[in-house]
């Protein structure tokens, strides 16, 4: 059996894309284009043709998937647009991801007869209530929902546009499941701001002035005058991600849960990871002021616990998923 992971050039997918391939399984990855393809080919070229290309041009179309299923026992559906500063939120954001994973699910139960399971990256966006702020004293678990309807994520400012498309495709997918009955199940993953080196056998060729967001959001403290505010006060190890994908996969009884991936994490943490732990970097952080303290009491705080009883996963201290980013991060910077 093929396990298919939709984005395959992504962040996150690379990560995922080398742990199945690791474990032994063939994988299929999907891209828009023959020169993502061949990037992506590149970087996993260790296993050769246990790594298959399928181009889909349009993930919001049902025909786009039919070939690409063929023989496909499992899912990791992982494209979807990150972009923080969208300017036509329905165009950019809440279509190509709602309309994504429908299509991907229409396109499933019609084709992929051997598929037993979906697994959906979606996001603590899907969980977290954006206009409650920090909210201290709150604790968010996975069972928690962004109330957003598609009406104010259409009109939204575009962070919370981003939560908007995250909550509404989740939802368009469980509801698919729930009306459609397909002979596969489903598994969300809610993991929130994701950190950790890219996947890569040597330092990878990065450019630092178009990072994914995530990776754009940590490297903006290096040179910063001031520490960032809090945009969201949880991240997890994108190689726990990734691990959490394949877990997701194989065990029984995570079907029909979502699990929320979470540890604390604030912009001065990032700054004192980087000022203690990455020479090359140590110089050029900014040191959080005083009675500005980005405390774990000033927000809310995550339960990411469910993984761990239901999976099985261990995560990796966020402290080193920081230092791992970062050092990683100053070696592109010095090839470059
Ligand atoms: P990347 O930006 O690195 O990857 C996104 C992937 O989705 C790329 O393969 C991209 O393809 C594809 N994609 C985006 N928009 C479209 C579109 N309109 N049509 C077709 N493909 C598209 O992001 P990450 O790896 O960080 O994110 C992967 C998933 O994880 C997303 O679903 C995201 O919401 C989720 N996630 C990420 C978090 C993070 O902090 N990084 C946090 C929580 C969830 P292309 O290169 O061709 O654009």
């Amino acid at each position: 059996g093929v396990i298919l992971v939709t984005g395959a050039n992504g962040f996150i997918a690379g990560h995922i894309i080398d742990q199945f391939l690791a474990a032994g399984y063939t994988v299929r990855g999907t891209v828009r284009s023959p020169s993502s393809g061949s990037k992506v080919r590149e970087l996993h070229a260790k296993y050769g043709d246990k790594l298959e290309i399928a181009i889909v041009p349009d993930l919001t179309k049902v025909e786009s998937y039919e070939n690409a299923l063929q023989d496909v026992v499992g899912i990791m559906h992982t494209a979807s647009p990150v972009d923080l500063s969208a300017s036509d939120n329905e165009k950019e954001l809440l279509i190509p991801a709602i309309q994504g994973v429908t299509a991907l699910l229409k396109a499933s139960k019609k084709w992929a007869t051997s598929l037993k399971r979906i697994v959906f990256t979606s996001s603590f966006a899907a969980n977290i209530n954006v206009p409650e702020g920090y909210r201290p004293g709150y604790t968010y678990t996975s069972e928690d929902w962004n109330p957003v309807t598609y009406a104010e994520g259409a009109t939204a400012d575009p962070v919370s546009a981003y939560c908007a498309s995250k909550t509404l495709a989740e939802q368009a997918a469980w509801s698919f499941i729930k009306e459609e009955k397909p002979s596969f199940d489903l598994v969300s993953l809610n993991p929130a701001w994701v950190f950790g080196p890219h996947f890569a056998p040597t330092t990878p060729a990065l450019d630092l002035k178009h990072l994914n967001e995530s990776t754009q959001a940590l490297w903006k403290v290096v040179d910063a005058d001031t520490v960032p505010p809090v945009d969201f006060a949880a991240a997890v190890d994108v190689r726990d991600v990734a691990r959490a994908h394949l877990l997701a996969f194989e065990t029984p009884a995570a079907g029909g849960n979502r699990f929320l991936l979470a540890e604390h994490f604030s912009y001065q943490l990032a700054a004192d990871i980087a000022r203690e732990q990455v020479p090359e970097l140590a110089g050029r952080v900014p040191v959080i002021e005083q009675g500005k303290e980005q405390t774990p009491a000033t927000y809310y705080a995550v339960d990411g616990s469910k993984p761990t009883e239901i999976l099985g996963l261990k995560y990796r201290p966020i402290t080193d998923t920081i230092r791992d980013a970062y050092a990683q991060l100053a070696a592109v910077e010095k090839v470059a």
